[in-house]
């Protein structure tokens, strides 16, 4: 599971074109980049994705049905973080899993596994002040994955944190998609970072938002 269909998906501000007639399919299990400069509409694109805007027409479908607003189907892991600073890194991912009708335990017991598919158990009980920035981003990424959703939504997760550590965090992501097959829509400006992630990669330009290709990727990559 965990198809995106899009079909002429176009969006306007103001009557300024940010995308123009975009179609294209991710497949359950791929790992999609979408790549172009800034302002060609990729944040655009993912948001219209998640459902949190809406497009001007087109349609896109997740899993067959059709996107109407947020869901819990659909996780988002923006640059930087969105963690909240007063509670420890096991009730950031804790909470929302309450909030989507767990019981506390169940929640913390299902929080707890989440960081240690991305090596974090040890820090539980840190607040999210106390850790680096690429540890902030795999809680990031835990909490996105705890919910279980068919898509998981990524804009540029690894903009904000210094080389090395960026390199650490693509390493820990292929290794998590590896293991779970789960389907990622992967939103970079940087050509390296989706060849080196993604199966397929759908490349925009700009003005206005338009595909100008989309590239399949069969190099021997990190994972194999
Ligand atoms: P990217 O993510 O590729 O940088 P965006 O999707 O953020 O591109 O933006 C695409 C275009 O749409 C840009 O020209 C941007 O200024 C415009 N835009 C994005 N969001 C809004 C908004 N909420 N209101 C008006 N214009 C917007
Ligand atoms: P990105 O990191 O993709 O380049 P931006 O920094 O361009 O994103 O945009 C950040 C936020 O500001 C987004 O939520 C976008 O919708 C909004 N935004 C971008 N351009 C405009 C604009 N021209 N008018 C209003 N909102 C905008």
């Amino acid at each position: 599971t965990g198809s995106i269909d899009a079909k002429c998906v176009t969006k306007s501000y103001n009557g300024r074109i940010a995308l123009d007639s975009i179609s294209f399919r991710v497949e359950p299990g791929q790992f999609y980049a979408v790549v172009g400069p800034s302002g060609c509409g990729k944040t655009t694109l993912l948001k219209i994705v998640h459902g949190l805007v809406r497009a001007s027409s087109g349609e896109v479908h997740v899993n067959g049905l059709p996107v109407a607003e947020p869901c819990r189907s659909r996780a988002v892991v923006f640059q930087g973080d969105s963690l909240m600073p007063w509670r420890s890194v096991l009730d950031n991912i804790g909470f929302g899993l309450e909030m989507g009708g767990l019981k506390r335990e169940q929640a913390r017991a299902k929080a707890r596994r989440y960081l240690e598919l991305v090596e974090l158990e040890d820090v539980a009980h840190y607040q999210p002040h106390q850790l680096s920035g690429g540890m902030r981003q795999r809680v990031n990424l835990a909490r996105a994955l705890a919910v279980e959703p068919e898509v998981l939504l990524m804009d540029e997760p690894f903009a904000a944190l210094d080389a090395q550590t960026r390199e650490v965090m693509q390493e820990e992501l292929l290794r998590i998609w590896h293991q779970r097959s789960q389907t990622v829509m992967f939103v970079t400006h940087q050509i390296d970072e989706a060849v080196l992630l993604a199966d397929r990669i759908l490349v925009l330009g700009s003005r206005p938002g338009r595909v100008i290709r989309v590239v399949d990727v069969d190099l021997p990559r990190p994972r194999d």
